[in-house]
């Protein structure tokens, strides 16, 4: 199963050669949305077998810069899913706990049991891209980390977790009417921070430490996909035809009974 967005191990990316943008016959909004309400009720039935069945577990990272849509991302296409199947932990500056363990430590208790759905707001991935920028630990802590996150990925693909990953990609000067709007609406203010702007001075950086992730974190057991996150009723499409894609692979059955359902009185 192949995605127009999906990364593939050995072929490296450039961010900036990576469109923003539907392309322009996608470009079609009405049936754009039309197409993700039917999928999402899909995904709402599929996310049911899954959490019936009980066999499979698919763990869902979402990275961006901010205003990139994570947020967004989860309110939509997850609307509808049983809150009691699907689990969102949103990973933010790491505790002195969390410090005094390994990188990996929070993020392994938050990796989904099997008959569930596990969303990463930001996850590991942090650890080899706003460290960087930030020179938060030294070149060979970070340098090592690629290797240990494509094994910890394997180990879980290999104990039955399917993972994917997006990368929500935004042009610069969407990020800025995007917090033009955090600033201008007083119902959105409260998402806006200082520290993003300071975080904004450094995009090029930025995008650099996340095209390294991406290339060098591509495997076939833990695929990245680049969204075109500029309009957000694209990027709900294409996240959602991915998930609904692999969830139809794994094809998750409401498990049979042994009861003979015409014996039983209910009294
Ligand atoms: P929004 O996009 O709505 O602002 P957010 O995900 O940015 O949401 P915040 O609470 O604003 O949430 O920010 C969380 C911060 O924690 C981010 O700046 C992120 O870079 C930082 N962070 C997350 N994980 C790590 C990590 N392992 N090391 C250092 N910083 C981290
Ligand atoms: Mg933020």
């Amino acid at each position: 199963m192949s995605n127009e967005h999906q990364l593939m191990p050995g072929k490296a990316i450039r961010l900036e050669a990576m469109p923003t943008r539907a392309k322009s016959f996608h470009d079609d909004r009405g049936s754009a949305e039309r197409e993700f309400f039917e999928l999402r009720d899909e995904l709402a039935e599929l996310q049911r077998r899954v959490y019936a069945e009980g066999e499979h577990k698919l763990l869902i990272v979402l990275q961006a810069m901010d205003a990139g849509g994570k947020d967004g991302t989860i309110r939509h296409v997850f609307r509808g899913v049983n809150p009691q199947g699907v689990r969102v932990t949103s990973f933010k500056n790491p505790s002195e706990n969390e410090l005094a363990h390994d990188f990996l430590w929070r993020i392994h208790q938050a990796v989904p049991a099997t008959g569930m759905i596990g969303v990463f707001n930001r996850s590991h991935y942090e650890d080899v891209l706003v460290v960087r920028v930030e020179k938060l630990v030294s070149k060979n802590v970070w340098e090592a980390r690629f290797e240990q996150i494509n094994q910890f990925e394997r180990m879980l693909s290999e104990t039955g977790a399917t993972i994917l990953k997006f990368y929500l990609h935004i042009s610069k000067e969407e990020q800025a009417e995007r917090f033009q709007a955090r600033l201008d609406d007083p119902r959105k203010n409260w998402k806006f921070s200082p520290d993003d702007l300071e975080k904004r001075k450094k995009w090029e950086d930025y995008m650099a430490v996340y095209e390294d992730a991406l290339n060098r974190c591509t495997t076939d057991w833990a695929p990245w996909y680049v969204i075109p996150s500029d309009q957000k009723w694209y990027r709900n499409l294409a996240i959602a035809r991915v998930i609904v894609d692999t969830l139809r692979e794994l094809n998750p059955q409401y498990p049979k009974t042994t009861i003979d359902a015409n014996s039983v009185l209910v009294e």
